[in-house]
């Protein structure tokens, strides 16, 4: 008997999916990264348990550019359970370091998109895991950005630690 909240369960089984609006069977349905996730599409697979699927980025910045993706579908990082959390952020350095070595690179960073103006190209959460060294010729271009706030920060912190506050009790 497998329970909804069974990590093991199959994300592209429909029949015992918990079904929460449409757009939930869209998302199943559509989404390249559950059709990977299902075997539908071909990807160079890296890693996968019951809860996470990790492969290479079909559009990489660097040699071993990777993603790791929670095998249920998720469009932001804030619906996605706590152990698979968990189990994306235990894996993540393992193996990008892996990566890393694999490819002769430096460093790494590591990149989540939530949200279409963030850059989310895929609705479906995925952490990057992109080996770096200091003669790829990518850069992060928020150094570009003034640096400095027009209004005092600590009422910004507040607003922040109220809302986090009033989250914790819904
Ligand atoms: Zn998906």
């Amino acid at each position: 008997m497998v329970s909804p909240g069974d990590p093991t369960r199959l994300t592209h089984s429909l029949s015992w999916f918990p079904v929460r609006s449409n757009q939930y069977i869209m998302g199943i349905s559509n989404c390249v990264f559950c059709k990977i996730n299902a075997g539908d599409l071909p990807a160079d697979r890296l890693f996968e348990d019951e809860l996470i699927l990790c492969f290479l980025d079909v559009a990489p910045i660097n040699p071993g550019h990777a993603v790791i993706i929670p095998k249920e579908h998720h469009t932001s990082l804030t619906t996605v359970p706590e152990p698979t959390l968990a189990r994306i952020f235990q894996l993540a350095p393992k193996i990008v370091q892996a990566a890393v070595r694999a490819t002769d690179a430096d460093g790494f960073n590591l990149h989540l998109a939530n949200g279409q103006c963030a850059g989310q190209a895929v609705p479906h959460v995925h952490l990057h895991l992109i080996p770096r060294s200091p003669t790829d010729g990518f850069s992060w271009d928020w150094r570009s950005r003034s640096q400095t706030y027009e209004s005092d920060p600590s009422e910004i912190a507040d607003k922040i630690i109220a809302r986090m506050h009033k989250n914790q009790q819904q």
